[in-house]
């Protein structure tokens, strides 16, 4: 893997005049963030010219998160979790290595939360609180990529990248620790398990992981998006989702002779083109929505109608009203279609199992947040406005609570030729992306505190006009 370091192109260049070169053999990068940190300290009553060094030390953080030091940690970080991938609720392995890392920091947290959650906190243990997200939990998916760090796991694979979400987030913990006397607030860092369909978030949320919590930040690595640059966009991101399960149960008997059996396969085919109906009859076709039949099991014989029909698939809509509309009539017409039939239907949700996402909804007011930061540590032009997608997120049930803002970071190069997407067995995170996701939650959460401060001094509003055009 290369670290080169990158040359950082300023449209302000001559701010940075009268600060030592970040790439004077003689200073090292944490040395010279904490000159500029030093210099263009964290002081209100200053505001121009604090928010104007904000923008310095969101550029600075993106530096030392590529310092070979740190990225070769988080690197370290990545490839161990990698190796040893642990599905939702079983991350013990994991937590346990954040835990340690945490220790080693001197970062204070509570464990456990969800069972193998962790909650850091970085700060003055006082408001504001900003929380940045990283979800630990692997698939059950066999890794068929050849190389020296594979998953030495059989059958199960961190194919999602969330290996490469811890280390990003620890990687912002260390640089955050070493401000953590300039950060007038609390940084929470959130290590939730569970996020490939157990829910992990909600359980973190029923036990009081975002308590006083103003606003939380996530992310995700993705394969089709260029390295150093990032896409989201404000207000709904990604879908609500449910799944569905349902035993139509008829009466078997000889297939010669339907008039003595109850046919569930008749029943169940007028079920799956009568839910057909609930998109292109029902729905608003402005509300994009999706109900999908994915499983369809019955009989074995082919002289032979079955007893019964076991149907599933999932369903999805970007706003809770739709996600619980599509539910309440998933149920009514699986129920009712069968009765047409003269067969019974009981339809599972199996929200024990599998709760229903909500829709990931970015606060609007975080995007122009969202959108300064990025400039500052990526520089202009890295932001891509992305259309809503049908996968889901359980980030979405932390933004039901609080404010929240979700994205995706880049990680294609050409170098590395076509990226495997998420959730395949060939998926590969490019590790080079590892400090921009590190340097731009670490960023996202000091900016925060410091613009929620000068709101509250009077010093700062949203209309305020960006210093670096
Ligand atoms: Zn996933
Ligand atoms: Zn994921």
């Amino acid at each position: 893997m290369s670290q080169s370091r990158l040359t950082l192109s300023f449209s302000t260049e001559s701010k940075w005049k009268s600060v030592p070169n970040p790439s004077s053999p003689n200073m090292s990068p944490l040395r010279w963030v904490a000159l500029v940190l030093g210099f263009r300290c964290f002081t209100f009553s200053l505001a121009y010219f604090a928010y104007d060094g904000l923008s310095a030390t969101s550029r600075g953080f993106l530096d030392l998160a590529k310092s070979r030091e740190l990225s070769d940690w988080m690197v370290g970080i990545r490839r161990k979790i990698h190796e040893n991938p642990e599905l939702g609720y079983e991350e013990f392995e994991t937590s346990r290595l954040i835990r340690s890392e945490l220790d080693k920091m001197g970062i204070p947290y509570k464990y456990p939360f969800a069972g193998t959650g962790v909650i850091g906190f970085i700060g003055t243990d006082k408001p504001p609180f900003v929380a940045l997200r990283a979800d630990m939990d692997a698939l059950p998916i066999q890794e068929m990529l050849e190389w020296e760090h594979k998953s030495k796991v059989a059958g199960k694979m961190h194919a999602c990248g969330h290996d490469a979400h811890v280390a990003m987030l620890l990687g912002a913990a260390k640089i955050l620790h070493q401000h953590r006397s300039e950060i007038k607030g609390t940084v929470v860092l959130v290590f939730q398990p569970a996020e490939e369909g157990g829910g992990g978030a909600k359980k973190m949320l029923d036990e009081g992981a975002l308590e006083n919590v103003e606003a939380i930040f996530g992310l995700h690595v993705a394969h089709h998006i260029t390295l150093g640059e990032v896409a989201s966009r404000s207000g709904p991101l990604l879908a609500g989702s449910g799944f569905f399960e349902a035993v139509i149960n008829g009466r078997g008997g000889h297939a010669a002779i339907p008039q003595q059996t109850v046919d569930p396969i008749v029943a169940a085919s007028s079920i799956v083109v009568s839910l057909q109906h609930l998109i292109s009859r029902e729905a608003d076709p402005l509300d994009s929505q999706v109900v999908t039949v994915a499983k369809f099991q019955a009989g074995g014989a082919l002289n032979v109608i079955p007893d019964s029909v076991t149907l599933g698939g999932t369903f999805r809509a970007f706003s809770r009203e739709s996600l619980m509309q599509l539910k309440e009539r998933i149920n009514e017409v699986i129920v009712r279609q069968a009765a047409v039939q003269r067969c019974n239907a009981t339809v599972d949700f199996l929200t024990e199992k599998k709760p229903l996402f909500p829709p990931a909804v970015n606060r609007p007011n975080l995007h122009p947040h969202f959108q300064r930061i990025a400039d500052d540590v990526l520089g202009i032009g890295k932001v891509n406005n992305m259309q809503p997608l049908m996968g889901s997120e359980d980030f979405a049930f932390y933004q039901e609570e609080v404010p929240g803002y979700f994205f995706f970071l880049g990680m294609a190069h050409e170098s590395l030729g076509k990226l495997e997407s998420v959730h395949t067995p060939y998926f590969r995170v490019n590790e080079d992306a590892l400090p921009y996701g590190a340097a731009l939650h670490a960023a996202l959460a000091t900016r925060f505190i410091v613009e929620r401060q000068m709101q509250a001094d009077g010093v700062f509003t949203e209309a305020r006009p960006r210093d670096e055009l």
